[in-house]
């Protein structure tokens, strides 16, 4: 039944584009109700992503006003007749969708899964989104293979801390870059080999250096504008530059004919176009969870934030003074 549910909850709006002064904390907004293929979700902890600074500076385009937020755990309250897979009131779930900087959320169900018993609702929230991110880049924009060598930039960002135990998992080694001294140890803890420091270290020369001047077999590059190019050059011959993101802003057009250089490919992939179909999201989230438990994979949380604090946890995201992921609780 929905009589506990209550009609107005706290959330954060978006009216306009801007600066972290456009996240509006509210206490009356409406809870929503489950439409079509919709779980209700009672949030008990919400995940905070790198995309949702480019929702509200604009970057990325979406309608306003909007409830930032990709992903949240909590406890399922209601659902739509239509919800499939179904879901049951007290079922503890994970989901991916819109709107969760709020204490209620309608998810779709298509997009929700339990959560096994042996990982915690913060752990499941801090892996669904960037864990799955890694985990099709290294399957599907490039499928690395033992041996492989291979850069991630960011290594102890979210989604690179991801990258580096799944790669070491897989057997490929890992050269990895940070911004500053203060992040190698933790690139180090997530399986990196060699961390290079970003302005300190040549990271070109270095991955030849460790290459045996071949380069690597794939960048996987979520920091966009600032470092494509020397990405590219940091690629081996036939080897995949994998750009999935624009912490530094968004790269600007370049001529495919620099690729023949090196027979290299460009891979621009999104996560939402790797696990659309049920199923495709069901493989990768059932992966990522067996590899939680089996790999003592950690789950490195920067901080819990309350919800009302939401600007200074986009300022200290986007002004790279955070290491692993940012959470808030409703
Ligand atoms: P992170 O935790 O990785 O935070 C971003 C990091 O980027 C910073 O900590 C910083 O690390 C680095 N960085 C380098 N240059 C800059 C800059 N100029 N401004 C700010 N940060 C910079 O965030 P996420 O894990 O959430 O996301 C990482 C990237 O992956 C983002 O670009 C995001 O958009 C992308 N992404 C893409 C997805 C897709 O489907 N394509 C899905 C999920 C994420 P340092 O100081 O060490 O350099």
């Amino acid at each position: 039944s929905s009589t506990q549910i209550p009609k107005t909850m706290k959330g954060i709006l978006v009216e306009k584009t801007g600066g972290t002064e456009v996240l509006q904390y509210k206490t009356d907004l409406p809870v929503p109700e489950p439409k079509e293929g919709e779980v209700l979700v009672k949030n008990d902890i919400i995940g905070i992503n790198y995309i949702d600074t480019y929702f509200r500076t604009g970057l990325y385009p979406s309608p306003k006003p909007e409830i930032l937020g990709k992903e949240a755990a909590g406890t399922v309250v209601d659902s739509h007749h239509t919800a499939s897979p179904s879901f049951q009131p007290g079922d503890r779930v994970v989901w991916m969708g819109s709107s969760g900087y709020a204490e209620y959320t309608a998810a779709p169900a298509a997009k929700t899964m339990k959560i096994p018993d042996s990982i915690s609702s913060p752990d499941a929230c801090a892996a669904i989104l960037q864990g799955l991110t890694a985990l099709t880049l290294t399957e599907e924009a490039h499928k690395v293979e033992k041996g492989d060598w291979v850069l991630v930039l960011a290594a102890s960002g979210g989604v690179g801390g991801w990258l580096c135990q799944i790669l070491k998992a897989k057997g490929a080694h890992t050269i990895a870059t940070v911004g500053s001294e203060g992040k190698v140890s933790v690139a180090k803890e997530s399986g990196a080999e060699v961390v290079l420091v970003e302005g300190k270290d040549n990271v070109l020369e270095k991955v030849k250096e460790h290459t045996g001047g071949a380069g690597v077999a794939a960048v996987f590059d979520g920091v966009g504008k600032d470092t494509f190019d020397r990405s590219l050059e940091c690629v081996a011959r036939k080897g995949t530059l994998a750009s999935f993101g624009n912490a530094s802003g968004a790269v600007p057009p370049f001529p495919i004919a620099k690729l023949s250089a090196k027979n290299a490919k460009v891979a621009r992939p999104s996560l939402f176009n790797y696990i659309s179909t049920r199923e495709e999201y069901e493989h990768y989230a059932n992966e990522l969870f067996k590899m939680m438990a089996e790999d003592d994979f950690k789950t490195r949380i920067h901080e819990t934030y309350p919800l009302k604090d939401v600007a200074r946890a986009h300022n200290d995201l986007e002004g790279r003074k955070t290491m692993g992921k940012l959470l808030m609780t409703p």
